[in-house]
């Protein structure tokens, strides 16, 4: 299998999903087999994996797709990547990503874009665009990703693939390179329901490293067999309002027809705060990315501009040589949004939205449970499309971030196709759940499969 994986990732190299293969990944094949042979009960034995590379795996390089960290190398292995090698899945890939996660479309990393394997003139979503494709262009069966605002279902919809934001402190942190941390959730890319299932009983669980982390433990692949009949949904009247293409539409319509038809049933729903929950996402995730990023300084870590003869000249170059333009573009929103005199009217502005948003989404499941919108508005869209355009790339992330400002699940499901300029292009449909209702989004996957 893995020798296998390795094949199809260099038949397919010009998609851009790695920015790096692990070398040892055959010798680590060699060592789950021997741990087979001792009758060590392995549920992910010899499975190949690719992570999104702002995921440690030490022995690798980890370069969150940036110039700052080409030569970062990983001391340590995150807490869901070590799970994995410990059920016996064979790390293979670090996938390509916007830098710093920063994006939703894989065209902001420093080692070039990721295609889309469907059209290789367009993009395959992001910020995990990698991830999505290397498991979407049969790389490898599964694949690990981080979900800020919407960075693992967003790229699976645009490749036709599951991808999951578990509730924040499901999965553990550990080892995951911040971007914005209260919004920072690590979800898998799968092929199928079961996949996903199985994935998720391995990575996620209470860890002692991330305080964050939830108690709970996980009983996901015992969803597989429960029933949709007699559930309640609720289509979200905001998320349909126009704005979506007629596949999108289409993709929904028949869902909720196939839902009904096994037995649930399914109504409309206001969420009001959809309408600001890009603005409130942009100005809390820009100010934690601010700080979060500071530590890039090119002292300890991060790449050092030669030749600098004071601190501050030194730090001032290397960032910005390290950085790429919608990062700097980040930092300078964040530190704006937090600084005095500005603070009150953007950042708690911003905090209070947030509360909001997560009261819509309590009185909503209050009646339902589980909610319904699209992924995003539209299939992926093309190379170069919005890049010239902040703004508009960030408003395609209106169907996704509330769910991270929520701190809720969701799950993006392969729900059709739309055929633009004679091309087939998947579109997904998102499943949303309340807190700790993650099992229940996989019990819904399998149900409509
Ligand atoms: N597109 C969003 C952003 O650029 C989400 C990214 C993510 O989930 N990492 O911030």
């Amino acid at each position: 299998l893995v020798e296998e994986a390795f094949q199809q990732i260099s038949l397919q190299a010009h998609l851009g999903a790695l920015i790096s293969t692990v070398e040892g990944a055959p010798e680590q094949a060699q060592l789950v087999a021997k741990r087979l042979r001792a009758g060590v009960s392995l549920p992910l034995a010899g499975v190949p994996v690719v992570v999104k590379d702002n995921l440690n795996v030490k022995g690798t390089r980890t370069t969150c797709g940036s110039r700052a960290l080409e030569n970062y190398h990983s001391p340590y292995t995150a807490t869901a990547v070590q799970r994995l090698i410990e059920a016996g899945a064979v790390v293979v890939g670090k996938a390509n990503m916007d830098e710093f996660a920063m994006g939703s479309s894989s065209e902001n990393s420093a080692f070039g874009v990721v295609r889309n394997p469907w059209d290789h003139t367009r993009v395959p979503g992001g910020s995990s665009g990698g991830s999505a494709v290397a498991v979407a262009a049969g790389m490898v069966p599964v694949a690990l990703g981080s979900d800020t605002g919407g960075s693992v279902r967003q790229p699976a919809a645009f490749n036709g693939v599951y991808g999951f934001k578990p509730t924040y402190g499901r999965v553990s942190r550990y080892g995951l390179v911040a971007y914005a941390s209260s919004l920072d959730q690590i979800g898998p890319f799968a092929r199928s329901a079961e996949d996903l299932a199985l994935l998720m009983d391995v990575i996620s669980g209470p860890d002692a490293r991330d305080a964050t982390s939830l108690e709970t433990l996980p009983a996901f692949r015992a969803a597989l067999t429960r029933e949709v009949r007699g559930m309640k949904f609720g289509l979200v009247r905001e998320a349909l309002e126009g704005g979506n293409t007629p596949g999108v539409r289409a993709a929904v319509e028949q869902i909720c027809t196939l839902l009904e038809s096994l037995g649930a049933s399914v109504a409309e729903v206001g969420l009001p705060t959809l309408h600001y929950g890009v603005a409130a996402y942009y100005l809390i995730a820009t100010p934690e990315a601010s700080s979060n990023l500071a530590r890039y300084d090119g002292m300890v870590y991060s790449h050092r501009a030669a030749g600098q003869t004071d601190v501050n000249s030194s730090m001032s170059s290397s960032r910005g040589a390290a950085f790429g333009p919608e990062v700097k573009r980040r930092i300078l929103m964040g530190t704006y949004a937090l600084s005095s005199g500005y603070y009150d009217a953007f950042y708690a502005k911003a905090m209070k939205v947030r509360r909001l948003v997560a009261d819509d989404f309590a009185r909503a499941f209050g009646h339902f449970d589980a909610l319904i919108t699209p992924t995003s508005p539209f299939p992926a869209f093309r190379l170069g499309e919005k890049t010239h355009d902040p703004l508009s790339m960030y408003a395609a992330d209106i169907d996704t971030v509330m769910v991270n400002l929520a701190g809720v699940p969701a799950l993006s499901i392969p729900a059709g196709y739309e055929t633009l300029e004679g091309r087939e292009l998947p579109v997904g449909v998102q499943f949303i759940a309340p807190a700790l209702g993650d099992e229940r989004l996989v019990t819904i996957a399998k149900a409509i499969e």
